[in-house]
């Protein structure tokens, strides 16, 4: 892959909002900043019902929604983590998306599914197919078969028709690779089998402050730069990268390293849509998709969080 501005190989991350608060959040933001690191961070538009498992905070907060809009204004994306923290039925989600649009200025070309919301989409066993989803089904008792339901016409929690309208690009698997498209070398790709999502991308594993620094280690730096490779990662930034005020020491230290690295530093909508126009729609074949599952089922029961 050649990358623009002669960089030697891109980075950034999807930052999912669960644990998100002002004081959790701001201070990864304003060192990321610093560093000349633009990514994206994702948010609850409006509340859901009751309060969240994890903590977080909605866009329905004033004093935390003109800080996203703020970071907006400086280069980051926002992305979708769903209309909130708890399951929304149709009508909520077009809300939702509408409220985006209208706090943002469009509507979001990233997303995650949150697995709290039934109205996430293709998401649980519907991951897979095949043998593969039935050895997922087995190993988790049958839990979240036919759990997840956005994809379902006439369902209540239905939403697949905005979804395809409105929304660009769906993560799905996670690798243990910092290099993502090492791991998955055809996103961003369309899935025919999967009408609903225009595109699908792939992330790294990280998904608190130890796991993100195991990721992103010295040799695994190295490691990307040397590949020219690309790494979205997955995360929580509220999920133990600031104490007291404070951001990781690690953390702090891994990100100045790379951050001094010929590194193409863009939101993950800038590098989606920089990898899709080097190669142009493509459908996921049967062998690529068997291939994907396969590796990312292996990991999962090994130690996939998503
Ligand atoms: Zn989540």
């Amino acid at each position: 892959m050649i990358w623009p501005d002669n960089k030697t190989f891109a980075f950034t991350v999807f930052d999912d909002t669960d644990f998100a608060t002002l004081s959790s959040v701001r201070p990864v933001y304003e060192m990321l900043e610093d560093l000349g690191f633009r990514t994206t961070k994702s948010v609850w538009p409006v509340d859901g019902l009751g309060e969240p498992v994890n903590g977080g905070t909605t866009c329905n907060n004033r004093e935390y929604l003109q800080w996203v809009r703020q970071l907006s204004k400086r280069g980051f994306e926002i992305g979708y983590h769903m209309a909130t923290f708890s399951s929304s039925y149709r009508q909520k989600t077009i809300e939702a998306l509408e409220r985006f649009a209208e706090l943002f200025g469009e509507y979001p070309q990233t997303m995650a599914n949150h697995s709290a919301c039934l109205e996430n989409i293709y998401w649980g066993d519907k991951r897979l197919t095949g043998s593969r989803r039935l050895i997922y089904n087995l190993v988790t008792r049958f839990r979240f078969r036919n759990r997840y339901r956005g994809h379902v016409e006439g369902d209540p929690y239905f939403w697949g028709d905005h979804c395809r309208n409105k929304v660009k690009y769906v993560r799905n698997f996670v690798f243990p690779d910092i290099n993502t498209l090492k791991a998955c070398p055809i996103m961003p790709y369309h899935n025919p089998q999967k009408p609903f999502v225009n595109y699908w991308f792939a992330s790294s594993e990280g998904p608190n402050v130890n796991s993100f620094n195991a990721t992103l280690s010295e040799a695994n730096q190295d490691r990307l730069e040397a590949e020219g490779g690309a790494c979205i990662m997955y995360t929580h930034f509220g999920a133990g990268f600031v104490s007291d005020g404070t951001v990781s020491d690690r953390f702090a230290t891994l990100m100045k390293r790379l951050s001094q690295k010929n590194g193409w530093f863009v939101p993950s909508n800038v590098l989606l849509d920089y990898l899709l126009s080097r190669r142009e729609h493509h459908d996921i074949t049967n062998r690529e998709r068997r291939r994907l599952e396969g590796s990312w089922l292996r990991h999962k029961l090994r130690v996939g969080t998503t």
